[in-house]
């Protein structure tokens, strides 16, 4: 039977990473074993479902490669499905009607707690042959009394749950719409899912769902329980900890195969090997060696390997993708400027995300108003005048505007004023780039160009007299 998993999010908010990480394993499953992957968006929950939250969903998914090759299907296109399958459970006798009232229920829990008794439904309506006037009935599973559900869990082992814990859960409401589990067992038996792997905040429903599952004469799937994801204080992994939305991850400039490789050693691990490119991961995950304690998130690892992947992937690569993040500051490197992947090339190993290089690099695309104040009260000062005067000239009759012609100007410089080198490169950056930070000058002033370059001397020139002429 070939495999088939799937990634079941709710479209209640944003793709979170733990979430991300849970469609990673089942996509990896997936393709290690040539089977199918399956996005199914269970958004039956309408008011807390949104169509922003799928956009989102869909984004993050197409962002970090995750391909499905079925779906996105919706749970509230399948109602009718599941009315039908609500139906013959009626019928064969696994399901009823329950006309309990919310006081009903509500005494009998506070009996069941006084005497100290797990509160739970005690199935009184299971043989109640009578509408009950007045009242729109739940429906509800039959659980069996007696009896075990085991789960051979890919991660955890044998799971074994009582069926005298679980009680008649309800598979639809008095408005008539389907529940969770019942949806959830709909759905895995529709669409042939064989390996549902997920976040082991749902191993508690996986008895009842395979109850509901042997009620209809199917087959369960295989089950993988995932841990959670922690924070570094021990407490699950919330925004308090930071960034946990996928796209907030790209937003700040990570690469999406960064934080793919991040996500898969969440829990998982091959010898000491830390970079796993995505054939890599493919090749030698298996769910099964999976820890079964959960995971401390740690965003400096992360930030490593991002920086990793910005140094050693390949430049048009990560070009493509910091384009994106010039995008977002209004720049488009098709009108003019240097090559986004010469851009890479020099900034790379000093930044180590997308953001940090794009807000790095603007200066290259566009010109700046003010300059970094300390750079400018430290680099700007009269005694630079001459140095950028000197620098102006000798570019000026420079034949060739290359990175070695470049360099050697400024170390002649330097010589003929009888000054260090950082004396004359430091003001010449900070005229050229606003700051005291850039690439190596020589590959500065080449990227920036030969008008760019002098334009910007020239300003900074003007700007260091006028300055002067204000003070004296
Ligand atoms: N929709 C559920 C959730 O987002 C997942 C259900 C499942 O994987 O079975 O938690």
């Amino acid at each position: 039977m070939s495999v088939r998993t799937r990634f079941a999010p709710s479209p209640t908010g944003y793709l979170h990473i733990g979430g991300a990480r849970t469609a990673l394993f089942n996509w990896l499953y997936a393709r290690k074993h040539g089977g199918d992957f399956i996005l199914r968006i269970e958004d039956t929950d309408r008011e807390r479902s949104t169509r922003e939250s799928v956009n989102v969903i869909l984004e993050g998914m197409a962002w970090l490669g995750l391909d499905y090759d079925e779906g996105p299907y919706y749970q509230t296109e399948r109602f009718d499905r599941y009315r039908e399958v609500i139906r013959q459970l009626l019928e064969s006798g696994h399901a009823y009607y329950c006309y309990c009232t919310k006081e009903e229920l509500e005494a009998m829990r506070a009996e069941q707690m006084a005497r100290k008794e797990k509160p739970r439904y005690d199935g009184r309506c299971r043989e109640r042959t009578e509408p009950r006037e007045g009242v729109q009935p739940v429906i509800r599973f039959k659980t069996p009394r007696e009896g075990e559900v085991v789960i051979d869990d890919l991660v955890r082992g044998r799971v074994v749950f009582r069926n005298a814990e679980l009680d008649d859960l309800i598979i639809a409401r008095s408005d008539g719409t389907p529940t969770y589990n019942l949806t959830v067992v709909v759905d895995d038996l529709d669409m042939g899912i064989t390996h549902v792997i997920r976040g082991d905040d749902h191993l508690n429903n996986t008895p009842r769902q395979i109850n509901i599952m042997r009620a209809l004469g199917a087959e369960p799937p295989r089950y993988a329980h995932v841990p959670m994801i922690l924070g570094e204080d021990g407490a699950r992994l919330s925004k308090r900890h930071g960034a946990v939305s996928v796209l907030e991850y790209r937003d700040q400039g990570y690469l999406p195969e960064a934080l793919l490789n991040y996500l898969v050693r969440l829990g998982w691990a091959h010898g000491d090997q830390e970079i796993f490119s995505v054939d890599e991961m493919i090749e030698l995950f298996d769910i099964r060696d999976v820890n079964k304690s959960a995971s401390t998130f740690n965003p400096s690892k992360l930030l490593w390997l991002n920086h990793h992947y910005i140094m050693h992937s390949d430049p048009l690569h990560v070009a493509h993708h910091l384009r994106w993040h010039l995008g977002h500051l209004g720049i488009d490197p098709a009108e003019g400027g240097p090559d986004p992947v010469d851009v890479v090339l020099a900034q790379r190993e000093r930044c180590k995300t997308l953001k940090e290089m794009a807000e790095a690099s603007a200066f290259f695309y566009r010109d700046f108003d003010t300059y970094d104040e300390k750079a400018a009260r430290k680099h700007l000062k009269p005694e630079a005048l001459e140095v950028l005067k000197a620098l102006y000239q000798r570019f000026q009759a420079l034949p060739e505007w290359a990175p070695e012609p470049l360099h050697q100007v400024v170390l002649d410089t330097a010589e003929a004023l009888g000054l260090k080198l950082g004396k004359v490169a430091q003001p010449l950056r900070v005229a050229l780039a606003g700051c005291a930070i850039s690439p190596p000058i020589d590959v500065t002033l080449h990227l920036l160009g030969r008008e760019k370059s002098l334009a910007r001397i020239e300003k900074a020139i003007a700007w260091i007299e006028e300055k002067s002429s204000q003070q004296g």
